[in-house]
Parts: structure tokens; sequence; C-alpha cells
């Protein structure tokens, strides 16, 4: 193995448009993902699993209202929100999924619940809550959840929706949180988070919670995690191609990766990126939009982070 240790980090690919980003709000995002890499690489350094790792940074991710997942969800067009998870442990590709979700404070927590259970995988709806009730997972009241900024992008949306138009600005449409990691151990894992796009579909489900979509982590080839436009993602299978073209054409990670994402994504709308690392500890971050909140640590290298190309 070439590092001990890997992560990195996506706070999605909704990103603000360079034009329209200040000076100010920029550093927040990276002093938001530079904060949550440092914190999670002590776990990894300390020996923690990489399915340990990726749970702590996608629910510090969750927790910030910056990012479109858990707290500052974006709105569906009722005016709801509906969140999805899910998590991979590599070593053996268990892995949980949930669906729609509103209450537990981390959805991704309940994704984890359900990959420890020997039972279902993937849940939506008063099933996958009572799951988080039986396991004492925190909730949370709907306030909490909502912000302002989310419930303006939504009556902006709706106001264009109205006229037939559509917002060319990514940050009030979508965005993901998402984590792949590499263990002491030698162990990948990938977890993902999101609240979809503004205005979707009440029941709409994105790739985010879908294994091999939006989602995966095989010790044999890569963890990836992904955020982009996610009927494209499931219908392409972009994170399971990613390790497919490694695992039957031996082709590196960075070589999948970028292929995935530039020419089978990219011409079918598929706008978005990924995170991905293999089990030598490399990490390729590739995207096709104008950025994507992205960051990664290694045991020989610092945090580093950034937003557009
Ligand atoms: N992929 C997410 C979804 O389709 C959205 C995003 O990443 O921007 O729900």
């Amino acid at each position: 193995m070439k590092h001990s240790y890997a992560l990195a980090i996506h706070g999605g690919a909704g990103v603000v448009p360079r034009a329209h980003m200040g000076e100010a709000l920029s550093e927040r995002y990276h002093t938001a993902l530079r904060g949550i890499l440092e914190r999670v690489s002590d776990l990894l350094s300390e020996g923690e699993s990489s399915v340990a790792a990726v749970e702590a940074a996608v629910c510090a991710l969750e927790d910030d209202p910056l990012f479109n997942a858990g707290r500052g969800a974006v709105f569906t067009a009722a005016g709801g929100q509906e969140m999805d998870a899910a998590i991979m442990d590599g070593r053996d590709r268990r892995a949980g999924a949930v669906g729609g979700l509103l209450g537990p404070r981390n959805p991704v927590q309940v994704a984890r619940v359900l990959m420890e259970q020997d039972g279902p995988l993937f849940m939506i709806g008063a099933g996958a809550l009572a799951v988080a009730r039986r396991a004492g997972l925190p909730f949370e009241s709907e306030d909490y959840f909502r912000t302002e900024e989310r419930q303006r992008s939504l009556e902006a949306f709706l106001e264009l929706q109205a006229r037939g138009e559509r917002s060319s600005d990514p940050s009030l449409l979508h965005g993901t949180v998402g984590a792949v990691a590499l263990d002491k151990q030698g162990n990948l894992a990938a977890a993902t988070s999101t609240g979809g796009f503004t205005g979707k579909q009440s029941g709409r489900i994105g790739d985010s919670p879908i294994i091999g979509a939006g989602t995966f982590a095989d010790n044999a080839t890569c963890a990836v995690s992904a955020t982009g436009s996610g009927e494209v993602f499931i219908r392409w299978t972009a994170a399971s191609e990613i390790a497919a073209r490694m695992q039957h054409a031996g082709e590196p990670l960075e070589a999948a990766a970028n292929h995935v994402v530039q020419t089978v994504l990219a011409p079918r709308d598929g706008s978005g990126g990924l995170i991905a690392v293999d089990r030598e500890g490399n990490i390729s971050m590739p995207f096709n939009c104008e950025g994507m909140y992205r960051g990664s640590i290694r045991s020989d290298r610092p945090a580093e982070t950034h937003i557009y190309r």
C-alpha cells in the first residue's frame, strides 16, 4: 500500500457560480471542508475504520446548512424536505440506504444502522423512521432542517417554473455531500447524503442512495461518492462503472473515473462529478461542470480544498 490512509469529501456539484462567489462565502466553504477533513483524518490516523470515517464526515456535512443534506436540505415542489443517503463497506460490499426521510438528524446514520443489521438494505418512509427510532438515533423538528436560503430558492424556482423558465444557477437547485476513505487496515468505504433537487417531485429518489449509481465501495477496486444529475447517474450506473473499468479493463482509478465523468456522463446531460479513492490511497475528484466543493487529505500530505478547476 502506498499511503496508510486517505480521505476525500465533497459538498456537491451545485456550486455558487464563480461570478457570484464572494471572498467571504468562498472562505466559509473552504473552512468547513478543511475542518471536517482534519477532524476525520485524525480518526483515520488513530486507526478508526473507513466506515466510521465516512459516516463521521457525512454527519458533519449534513449538520452544516451550507450543504444540501440534512440541515439545509433543499425543498420539494410541495415545500417539504425529503432526504436520501447511503453507506457502503468495501470489505464485503455490505451497504445500507434510505430514501425520502425527514426527521432523523443524520440520514447517513440510518443507512449505517441498516448496513449493520442483517435485514433490508434500502428502506423508505415510516419503516425507515421506525428503524431510526429503535436504534435511538437523534431526531429533529422540521424547523431544524429548514433554512431561509433554501426557502428563497424554492420560491425563485416556482416563479421561474410558472413562466416556463429554469434557473441556470446550480447552487439554487442542487448539491449533495459525500465521503470516501481508505483506512490503515486497507479497507475502503463510501457514504453519500442529499436533499436532491430544489422543486423535485415528492417521492423522487436520486442516485445518491442507489448502490452502484451514487455510492459504491469494494476493496477490490475503489470507493466512490457522486453528485450531479441523479437520473443520468442511475441509468449509467456511474459509480460501479468506474469499479468495472478498473476490474475488467485494468484501468487505473484516475483514468476510469475521468472516463465515466467526461465521456460517459457529460455527453448525456449527466452534469456533475464524483470523488473516488483506491486501495493505494490514490484519489480522483473529476467533474464536468463549473465546480464541485471538494477536498482531500492523506497520511503523506495535509488537507487541500477546492471549489472550481
Ligand atoms: N445527485 C443528487 C440527486 O440526484 C443531486 C446532486 O448531487 O446535485 O439527488
